[in-house]
């Protein structure tokens, strides 16, 4: 059987750069970062506080193996662990980044990135309270690093629909199948709460295009948001399956984008100090 270009680098896994060795790395040289980033709060009373950490990088790891394994030069960044919890500082120890903070993080890692010639960053995001697209926005400009956002419940949403009946959007069937699937042993199902929710605030900002922050606890008495009743590893194993590959397919494409494509208008940097003349 012919060998991939993945399986011609020995020793550990040369995408996830926690694992990978100086060797590995200038070998192969990486040109598109992931980084997993993910939130560290309750889920229900069953799941993990690392629910989001844990999906994030491991979409993350299994589409960068994928997208490896057919010539992709993919590397996964450490996780980021803390996430936007403004809403949730009633909980035992959930630290909130605020989001000048995750600017800031994300900047520096985006410039490290361009210093060393890795001009793609694809962040793959696991809670829904991360909102990174104006951060994107402005990084991208500041950097002039190419900047894509995967917020990975929202991949293959015709998958999504056909597994699961009622996904929940914090620690219900989806969540909880995946984490059956990903680490069963941290998943204590028979203590789970129903994830219900208890009607909160003025009903105009029910309709559609309002919204305001959902005080959680309040709203949510168990943290949870939808019923993990009915969840499986086996549900959890097929949209795995489905989101991975189709993360892979983008970081194929991405990686072997023509620059020329990438670079979609000028940056403040490029205009400050175009390459090769400082
Ligand atoms: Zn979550």
């Amino acid at each position: 059987m012919a060998s991939t270009p993945h399986d011609t680098l020995p020793g550990p896994r040369a995408h996830v750069l926690l694992e990978a060795n100086y060797r590995q790395l200038l070998d192969r040289l990486p040109n598109v970062a992931v980084l997993p980033w993910g939130a560290t709060e309750a889920h229900n009373l069953h799941l993990p506080h690392g629910t989001d950490v844990i999906e994030a990088r491991e979409v993350a790891e299994a589409s960068a193996g994928r997208a490896a394994d057919r010539g992709a030069k993919p590397v996964v960044l450490p996780a980021v662990p803390f996430g936007n919890n403004a809403q949730q500082q009633d909980q035992v120890a959930t630290i909130h980044l605020s989001t000048a903070t995750a600017l800031a993080l994300l900047r520096d890692i985006a410039s490290s990135l361009m210093r060393q010639g890795i001009e793609r960053l694809v962040i793959v995001n696991a809670h829904g309270g991360n909102d990174f697209k104006p951060l994107a926005r402005d990084v991208r400009l500041d950097t002039g690093i190419f900047i894509a956002v995967i917020d990975f419940w929202r991949l293959r949403p015709d998958v999504l629909a056909r597994i699961f009946a009622d996904p929940g959007d914090h620690a219900g069937d989806l969540e909880t199948s995946l984490l059956l699937h990903l680490c069963p042993d941290l998943v204590v199902l028979p203590q789970a709460g129903p994830g219900a929710a208890r009607p909160w605030g003025i009903p105009a900002l029910k309709q559609p295009g309002a919204w305001t922050p959902r005080p959680w606890s309040r709203v949510h008495p168990d943290t949870g948001s939808g019923n993990p009743a009915a969840a499986t590893a086996a549900k959890g194993r097929e949209y795995f399956v489905a989101i991975t590959t189709a993360l892979a397919d983008l970081l194929v494409e991405l990686s072997a984008a023509d620059p020329a494509a990438l670079a979609a208008e000028p940056s403040s940097r490029a205009r400050a100090a175009p390459r090769g003349l400082s």
